[in-house]
């Protein structure tokens, strides 16, 4: 077991900076998610972590040893691909062993007897053994890859791993090719697969919701910098910029733009009818609030404040109902109500915003402030 350190890591492509002076510390036993849209240096981050990309500058430890210049299969880790890349022609036992029958130790004895095998057959067949019990595969070791589903290939990948006992986990979107029920019982598996086995992980994704159920921790991660690192819950709850608090929540936090006015020493942010008070001056003449659409009631709470709107468009999902409202001719509210609730468009409709679950961002730095 090993915790994993960046210490202002970093990767040009030319005039690319993919990865832009990245801090980060992964405890041990932890299970750290990567998140973040698409090209914002992932992916490339995980290959220097494996060692399949070369650092530009900074550093790379696991435990206390710096790995920069340490080959891939020296760096105790084992990588899970979305690409599971298994051999077609190999039964699953094969396929889950392959890496371990090929590993060789050097004996220091001349050529040809310079290397022996690494793992006896009865270890190998133990680790098969073990990994199999743990994935539920021990009735599907004989077949070939094409004779399983791809939850079940899946499963080989993440077991070809797991027998290499390795010190680190690094996984990059590896549920992306399984369809949306799979996906979420494989999720589920891979966080039971973890408690189990303890070893710390980097798993990288741009699914929003994958980072909010799986990570101890999460980093988010835009144009190449970690923007904030934290639990699921400070990342939900306390967003540090506008950036955060749009990437994560489903649908995506409300946004209004509001002028700040003052009266001797109060003050609030008003528009469209509305009149937020605020504790303290933003010293700024505008701010940027935000709800989530789960923020916003259809009962009175103690605190709160109304707003009425134009239903635009009510779109019934599977458990909830999601109102667009329309607040005037630019602006709409998106509402997360339950699902039995009957909103036809065109009617109007008054909305309740919680005031304890409003966010308060700066209009010019984007960075979250408390108010
Ligand atoms: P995705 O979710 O789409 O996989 P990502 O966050 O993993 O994206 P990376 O693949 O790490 O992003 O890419 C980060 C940036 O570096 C992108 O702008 C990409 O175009 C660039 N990049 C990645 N690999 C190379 C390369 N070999 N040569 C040049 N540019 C590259």
């Amino acid at each position: 077991m090993a915790s994993v350190t960046l210490k202002e890591l970093t990767k040009e492509f030319k005039e690319v900076v993919a990865v832009n002076r990245l801090d980060l510390e992964i405890k041990d036993k932890e299970f750290l998610v990567l998140v973040g849209p698409s090209g914002c240096g992932k992916t490339t981050a995980l290959r220097m972590i494996a060692g399949l990309e070369e650092a530009t500058s900074g550093e790379i430890l696991i435990g206390d040893r710096v790995v920069n210049d340490v080959s891939p299969k020296d760096r105790d880790i084992a990588m899970v691909f979305q690409n599971y890349a298994l051999y077609p022609h190999m039964s699953v036992y094969d396929n889950m062993s392959f890496g371990l029958r090929l590993k060789r130790v050097p004996t220091g004895k001349p050529w040809p007897l310079n290397t022996r095998r690494a793992f006896s057959k009865q270890e190998i067949d133990r680790r098969v053994n073990e990994a199999a019990r743990l994935l539920g595969l021990e009735n599907l070791l004989q077949r070939k890859p094409k004779q399983l589903s791809g939850g079940q290939r899946q499963r080989v990948a993440l077991g070809r791993a797991i027998v290499r006992e390795p010190k680190v986990f690094l996984m990059d979107e590896p549920l992306s090719n399984l369809d949306a029920k799979l996906r979420v019982q494989t999720r589920a598996e891979l966080i039971k697969l973890h408690r189990r086995l303890g070893i710390t992980t980097i798993y990288v994704t741009h699914d929003q919701v994958e980072a909010m159920t799986m990570g101890d921790k999460i980093a988010v991660m835009n144009a190449g910098k970690i923007v904030q690192f934290g639990t699921p819950e400070e990342i939900y709850k306390k967003p540090k910029t506008i950036f955060v608090a749009g990437f994560v929540g489903s649908p995506q936090m409300n946004f209004l733009n509001m002028k700040v006015v003052s009266s001797g020493t109060q003050f609030h942010a008003e528009n469209l009818g509305l009149r937020i008070p605020l504790k303290s001056d933003p010293k700024s003449e505008h701010v940027i609030v935000g709800i989530r659409p789960e923020h916003i009631h259809l009962q009175q709470t103690e605190r709160c404040v109304p707003i009425t709107g134009t239903v635009y468009f009510a779109e019934k999902l599977m458990s909830e109902t999601v109102i667009h409202l329309s607040i005037d001719a630019e602006k709409n509210l998106v509402i997360k109500v339950p699902y039995d609730l009957s909103a036809r468009e065109g009617e109007r409709m008054q909305v309740y915003l919680d005031l304890d679950q409003i966010h308060f961002f700066h209009p010019d730095t984007q960075e979250r402030i408390e108010l």
